[in-house]
């Protein structure tokens, strides 16, 4: 994941992790990143795959904040560092700068665009601000007809928090009726500590600090994940791809799941801030989790040194006696180190604050998930439960 403009954004969202990051970098006035380190990361990435095909991620703050310009330039590096190997490219936006001239571009150049919107109005306004503190969902609407008219393909990232996570089906059906068949749901978890180095939110794995009151209840998450799942179970299987569904499927007929919070061990989310400092993923951008800079060693160096390979083996290594003994471990593997912050049933510290959301979700879905798993092992598909349960009932 790469941040191009840092942590520079046009919006203020109540609860972004991602903007005060800017205090790590206060001293540089210009934080964005040069074309030299662009060269270098982009040779130094390719480098590093092992695979025919490459993605690379764009990431914010707000990917938009550098010009259309700055991504031709970065594509033609990309062709000419690429070595005959396939070059992909998605990027992550608020989608209130999107225009025509940016939907030609990412068109033309195959990008995936994903956007962050929080379902409808009500519930997109209530966190996601503009910098004068107004509202923003006319603005992302207003991108997504733009991608949509121009035929770009996208996604969306949608936050569950506090409020929305009451309304499971309201928000679902936004956006289905948008038209939109790819989603993302991320629970909101974060806490305020005390620390010396400006930064006020916590990092995962350690106890302490204040719940916010816009992170989502453990009941919220498992009632908001059961309700859309039952909608979803009976009407959209191979229609509407819900990311954490079909991680948990994955994860049910022993497939790596598509992503990194279900998965076994941690490590292959590494993050670059604009001036080259590699962090060993997104949540975990704090100077304590710091690899190195790529000024000074490549970037398969860093992906590879003892302290990340650390991080990733953390997530297995540190798992509390309860997660250990859980029935769904092979499914949820205590989910992302950054919400670990509670202690088990046996007193243990690392338990994660989602664990009885997700217990609700794994017991309600797993008869399903056992049906599906046995169309797949006889190599039918998964999506035939639809017809199934038209007239049986499971248990
Ligand atoms: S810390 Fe969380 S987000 Fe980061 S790689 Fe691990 S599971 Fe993924
Ligand atoms: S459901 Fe709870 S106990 Fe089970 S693996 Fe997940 S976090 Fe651990």
């Amino acid at each position: 994941m790469l941040k191009p403009a840092g942590s520079l954004c046009n919006m203020r969202c109540q609860y972004c992790y991602y903007l005060e990051k800017g205090q790590m970098y206060k001293e540089d006035k210009n934080r964005v990143i040069s074309d030299s380190m662009l060269e270098t990361f982009i040779k130094n990435y390719i480098e590093s795959q092992t695979l025919p095909q490459v993605l690379f991620t764009w990431h914010g703050g707000e990917t938009l904040m550098r010009p259309v310009s700055f991504y031709k330039r970065a594509l033609e590096l990309q062709r000419y560092y690429a070595g005959g190997r396939q070059i992909d490219n998605c990027i992550q936006t608020n989608g209130t700068l999107i225009t025509g001239e940016w939907c030609k571009f990412f068109k033309e150049n195959n990008f995936l665009v994903g956007v962050s919107i929080d379902g409808p109005q009500e519930f997109h306004d209530e966190y996601r601000k503009t910098a004068s503190g107004g509202p923003s969902f006319q603005k992302v609407m207003k991108g997504i007809q733009l991608l949509n008219k121009y035929g770009v393909e996208w996604n969306a990232l949608a936050v569950v928090n506090d409020f929305n996570a009451d309304y499971p089906l309201d928000f679902y059906h936004f956006f289905k009726e948008i038209g939109c068949h790819f989603i993302q749901f991320t629970p909101i978890v974060e806490r305020k500590v005390s620390r010396t180095d400006g930064l006020t939110l916590a990092p995962g794995m350690e106890e302490g600090g204040e719940l916010l009151d816009f992170s989502v209840t453990p009941e919220q998450w498992g009632n908001f994940l059961c309700e859309i799942f039952d909608e979803w179970v009976r009407n959209d299987v191979g229609d509407y791809y819900i990311q954490l569904f079909d991680a948990t499927l994955a994860n049910w007929v022993g497939q790596v799941p598509g992503v990194c919070t279900m998965a076994e061990e941690c490590g292959h989310a590494g993050v670059m801030e604009y001036n080259g400092d590699v962090y060993s993923c997104d949540h975990f951008v704090f100077p304590e989790y710091r690899l190195g800079n790529l000024g000074e060693r490549s970037l398969y160096e860093l992906m590879n040194s003892e302290k990340q390979k650390e991080f990733a083996k953390n997530k297995k290594k540190r798992l509390p006696q309860q997660c250990q003994e859980c029935e769904f471990l092979f499914a949820c593997h205590g989910e992302c180190p950054k919400n670990r912050f509670v202690k088990d049933e046996y007193g243990n510290p690392g338990l994660n604050y989602l664990c009885k959301g997700y217990k609700m979700f794994f017991d309600h879905v797993a008869p399903y998930m056992d049906f599906m798993k046995a169309e797949f092992l006889a190599e039918r598909a998964p999506a035939n439960i639809m017809a199934y349960l038209k007239n049986h009932k499971i248990e």
